[in-house]
């Protein structure tokens, strides 16, 4: 009873160290503004401990496996929470491709004596628990243990929907579900896809084509389409630019959302979104040089169009949603700038994913983008006023308006066009709702636009008298794969009117 009861304690030390080593550096950089945010966060915290303990109870249940697992479980959260803190990075399949893909000289770019001293600091400790553990000698009726242990652990992690999704975006489960990610991706990337079909081809002499996907920005939140706010203080004042205010949004999470923009998939044959390829492969087959540029996870479903372009840059491969920090999509302009002065072809694809106006809203506001206060200053939505929510929100559409003016800026004296478009909206307190993916109304309706350069206009006046002219038409987001063939002189099976936003009919 005794040696149980030493057990029972080491358990306990173990479980509260290793979560106030590995779990809580995830929250350090949660912004609260009083005690009762700080406190739902604090029984988060204490809610994954529960994990923590089920956890330390297994490695610790043997000696010999307490010798080999804790020092490994010690060192491995040594480096997910030391990275966490001191660069704001934490693991996902993103950063796992990034890294496999990396060189010597930068890999040991990342790793200094801060890291070393903490990490050889962890391995004491954990070498200091299994000195302790091998003193305490055999417990009686560990099967049972064992069990009680799994059966506290499956309680934890499938009892509650909330903290299992949160729990898996903590350590330990956040390193396998990311190895997981990743080899699934991987796989997937490596499953037989159609390439879609182009029934007619006229291809302009150059062409620089610029796809930006965006992320929760609706349309009625842009001045351009009448919101009262000024949310568009650049492209407002640019020409050439077009915006469709009424393109419809079938699906409102990025997973489902991104694959269905980027194929030929359709409301008649939705299925395409998973058996063919995008539109990045019909571009590389005439002879564009094509690029992916990135500020978001690699997800499962949208991973194999990323891998279809010559070039992927993922400068914030680091982030997650789940790391409170702050990234801008305008870090992607300095990869972009660089990639058009190395490449001399004369077609070229760039496709962006950016952050957009996902939450944590704050994240993405580069200061000079803070045009609407006071802001939100709690990570924990329910906290916020709703009017400081919107205001969050409608910064975030300033700095897209930022973004995309800059990207723009570097393609007015090309024959060039530019297509921006959100994959769904967001909810900004509709009948209580908040955020995206639930199918709420208001999440259906994308923001989207269309810029062309001088050049582009004298090339095709006919596609951009069209393009004004259907300006205000309704549009399924499937739009979007055939206008991007059209504005290039490509027209795939499966073309019609109803799909091509430069079509004359
Ligand atoms: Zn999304």
């Amino acid at each position: 009873m005794f040696r149980q009861l030493r057990y029972l304690w080491l358990v306990l030390t173990v479980a509260v160290w290793n979560t106030l080593c590995f779990v809580l550096p995830d929250f350090l950089d949660s912004q609260t503004d009083g005690w009762k945010s700080a406190a739902i966060i604090l029984l988060y915290v204490a809610a994954l401990s529960v994990g923590q303990m089920a956890i330390a109870a297994v490695l610790s249940l043997n000696r010999y496996v307490a010798a080999v697992g804790l020092p490994l479980y010690a060192g491995l959260g040594a480096v997910m929470a030391y990275y966490r803190v001191a660069f704001h990075a934490k693991l996902n399949p993103a950063l796992i491709d990034a890294a496999l893909h990396t060189n010597p000289a930068e890999a040991a770019g990342v790793i200094s004596w801060q890291i070393i001293v903490w990490f050889v600091f962890q391995l004491l400790v954990a070498f200091l628990w299994v000195h302790w553990r091998w003193r305490i000698g055999d417990i009686s009726h560990p099967w049972v243990v064992l069990l009680v242990s799994i059966g506290i652990f499956a309680a934890w992690y499938w009892g509650n929907g909330r903290l299992h999704h949160s729990a898996n975006q903590r350590y330990p489960l956040h390193v396998a579900r990311s190895v997981c990610r990743y080899i699934s991706l991987r796989r997937s990337v490596s499953l037989p896809r159609q390439v879609p079909e182009l029934r007619s081809v006229c291809p302009p002499d150059s062409l620089d084509v610029v796809m930006i996907i965006g992320e929760s920005t609706r349309a009625d939140h842009l001045s351009l389409n009448g919101y009262p706010r000024q949310t568009c203080p650049r492209l407002s004042v640019r020409s050439n630019v077009v915006s469709l205010p009424s393109i419809f949004s079938p699906y409102t999470g990025t997973a489902e959302s991104v694959p269905h923009i980027l194929t030929p998939a359709d409301s008649l044959s939705p299925g395409k979104a998973y058996t063919s390829y995008s539109f990045i492969t019909c571009f590389a087959r005439q002879g564009y040089t094509t690029a992916w540029i990135t500020n978001q996870d690699y997800g499962r479903t949208y991973a194999p169009f990323i891998f279809e372009a010559d070039t992927v840059i993922a400068p914030n491969a680091s982030k997650t949603v789940y790391v409170y920090h702050p990234w801008y999509d305008l870090d992607l302009l300095a990869p972009l700038d660089g990639l058009m002065r190395q490449q001399n072809g004369t077609h070229r694809l760039y496709v962006f994913h950016s952050i957009g106006s996902h939450w944590y809203y704050n994240n993405h506001v580069p200061p000079q983008c803070e045009r609407f206060r006071p802001v939100i200053t709690n990570r924990v939505l329910t906290q916020n006023d709703p009017a400081a929510i919107v205001n969050s929100y409608d910064n975030t559409v300033v700095s897209m308006d930022l973004f995309v003016d800059s990207v723009i800026s570097l393609f007015v004296s090309r024959n060039a066009i530019v297509f921006y478009l959100s994959d769904h909206g967001e909810s900004l307190g509709e009948n209580g709702n908040w955020l995206h993916a639930a199918g709420a109304e208001e999440t259906k309706y994308p923001a989207a636009l269309v810029w062309y350069s001088d050049k582009y206009e004298q090339t095709f006046p006919d596609r951009v008298a069209a393009l004004k002219n259907n300006r205000t038409k309704h549009y399924r987001t499937d739009y979007l794969f055939y206008s991007l063939l059209s504005a290039a002189g490509m027209e795939a099976t499966g073309h019609s009117p109803a799909f091509d936003i430069f079509s004359p009919e």
